[in-house]
């Protein structure tokens, strides 16, 4: 088996649709593949439909925009009730985040003479729920601005570069609760990426196994081979499940190919069973 247990369609940063993910799995050679859209579960259906009539297994996920003491956290949720009004509640306010930090995006960029209109970017999302930065950066390559997501990124919005906007995120430990509630599984979607580099402790990543963690995505490109060593050993004190995955976003994000990391069988099984 190979699985995958982190990657993206368009329904929100990917450029693959959900078919085209599926295809490319399979023609990647897994055997299961994980959807996990930000914030929105948008992609599910068209991405069921698919692999149900191809030889792989979905696991049907999101990765959650989440703070904690103020930085930002992802989390991967996973094969929980769609139609869970609590979640779907927060997951709503995530996502109405997203929508108005775009006017407040452009106007940033019209500030320092940059022009886009937000159709433009909504064409980018393929009018996506969960839209977002990198759209905001297409239209900024479409334009002849910058020549990929990555400049656009490091030149204009980041943190601290002059098209950055700020949203709302839900509370990691609630989303954590939320998703248990809702029938998922959690894990925490690298959690020393650059983004979060060694925010979260292992004395934290204890606690909130006690609200309901389930594992950490240990082998993912963002972690060199020391923090995967290390997370391993926290994953292994706490019992925590170790996955691994490629965080894909089709063309958008390069050398995060399909398959690049996996998940051990003996890993993915504790999750979701033999
Ligand atoms: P947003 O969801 O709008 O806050 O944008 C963050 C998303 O943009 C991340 O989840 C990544 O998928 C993507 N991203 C972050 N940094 C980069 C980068 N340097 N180049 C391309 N995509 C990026
Ligand atoms: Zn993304
Ligand atoms: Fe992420
Ligand atoms: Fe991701």
């Amino acid at each position: 088996m190979t699985i995958d247990l982190h990657t993206h369609s368009n329904k929100s940063d990917g450029t693959d649709s959900p078919k085209e993910l599926i295809a490319n799995a399979v023609a990647a050679g897994l055997t299961v593949v994980a959807l996990t859209d930000h914030d929105s579960t948008e992609g599910w259906t068209e991405a069921d439909k698919a692999a149900k009539r191809a030889d792989i297994r979905l696991i049907k996920g999101i990765e959650i925009s989440t703070k904690l003491s103020g930085k930002s956290i992802h989390l991967l949720g996973y094969e929980f009730d769609p139609t869970d009004k609590p979640l779907l509640t927060e997951l709503n306010k995530v996502l109405d985040g997203r929508n108005s930090r775009l006017p407040a995006t452009l106007e940033r960029l019209r500030d320092i003479g940059i022009d886009i209109d937000a159709k433009d970017v909504r064409r980018h999302s393929s009018n996506a729920a969960a839209m977002g930065r990198p759209h905001v950066a297409d239209a900024l390559v479409e334009l002849g601005v910058v020549a990929n997501r990555d400049e656009a990124f490091a030149k204009y919005l980041t943190p601290g570069k002059p098209a950055y906007v700020d949203r709302y995120a839900a509370d990691l430990v609630t989303a954590i609760r939320l998703v248990k509630a809702a029938g998922g599984r959690t894990v925490l979607a690298h959690p020393w990426s650059r983004g979060s580099h060694r925010v979260l402790t292992a004395t934290q990543i204890g606690a909130l196994k006690e609200v309901g963690l389930d594992g950490l995505e240990i082998d993912h490109n963002d972690h060199s081979a020391d923090d995967r060593a290390e997370l391993a050993y926290i994953a292994k004190k706490l019992d925590l499940v170790r996955t691994g995955s490629s965080d894909y976003h089709g063309t958008g994000k390069i050398d995060f190919e399909l398959g690049c990391n996996t998940t051990a069988v003996d890993q993915f099984n504790r999750l979701f069973g033999g």
